[in-house]
Order: C-alpha cells, then structure tokens, then sequence
C-alpha cells in the first residue's frame, strides 16, 4: 500500500519538529488500544488472556483523545483486541480525522460487512485516510488452533 506523499510530507515535518527540539527520542506511532477483547481466540494471542473485567473495559471516545492529543504523533494505530467491537468507535474514529491523523484500524474484518456504514469519507481526502487492515484473518485462517472466542 503506497503512502501517500502528504503523510510523508506531514512525517518528515514532525521528525524535523522533533530534531530542531533537540529531542533524541520521541514517539512516531501511538498503538491506540480502545479495548482488548476480541471475536477471536488466536492461539498465542497476549490481548484475550487478559482477567474478565478488564476484557470488559473499553477506553471512551474523551479518554482516547486525551492519549492522542498528549502524544502528539502524526499517525495513531488502532489495534485491540478487534477495535470494531468498541461501541464507540466510529466516535473515535471521527476524533481523529477532527484532529488530521493517519489512521491504521487493524481488523480481523469479521464485523467489517456490518460496521463498514460507520466511517464516512474524510473531509480531508487529500490528508487523511483510514486503512482497514484485515492481516489477524490472513493470520487466524491460516492458524491451526484458532478458535470463535464466546460473543
Ligand atoms: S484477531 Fe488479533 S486480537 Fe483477536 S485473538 Fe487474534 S491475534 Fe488476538
């Protein structure tokens, strides 16, 4: 998938920002993770092993941009768990295109067909795009030991 030169342009900006900071280390990614429970069961998987009542958690939309906007970076991550499971996603989702970052959603895509309505074209096309990223089902169909976790 080819990046578009406006995320480039936008990345090497906030690298600069960064350098004439005089910052040697400093974020480039933010792995968002609004929930961790998921609608599979991959063997080996460290986010579903996590106790019941924090599989029962999910990060609100407030609390997910009061991460981003601390962080700052250019390009937020969102994986999980299976992010598609957040009630509140699209919510989410809209507060970032708001606030112009490069959105990687990472899916095992099995919600996808139902879920898909929820995220409307960016306003800026040109500037921000958001990826479906359905590489856990690449992943899980090709896993001997997956299993349908419960709903
Ligand atoms: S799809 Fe991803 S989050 Fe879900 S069980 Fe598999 S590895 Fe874990």
């Amino acid at each position: 998938m080819p990046v578009p030169i406006s995320q480039m342009w936008t990345v090497a900006t906030y690298v600069l920002k960064q350098k004439l900071r005089g910052r040697k280390r400093y974020p480039f990614v933010l792995m968002l993770e609004p929930l961790f429970r998921c609608n599979l069961a991959c063997a080996g998987c460290g986010k579903i092993q996590y106790p019941a009542h924090i599989l029962k958690t999910d990060l609100s939309p407030e609390e997910c941009f009061k991460a981003v906007d601390e962080c700052g970076t250019p390009m937020v991550s969102i994986p999980g768990g299976e992010p598609l499971m957040h009630p509140e996603i699209d919510k989410i989702v809209e507060g970032l295109v708001a606030r112009k970052k490069y959105i990687y959603l990472c899916t095992n895509a099995l919600l996808l067909k139902e879920k898909l309505h929820l995220f409307k074209p960016s306003k800026y096309p040109a500037k921000k795009s958001i990826t479906i990223f359905p590489f856990a089902a690449k992943v899980a169909t090709n896993w001997p030991s997956m299993a349908f976790a419960k709903p």
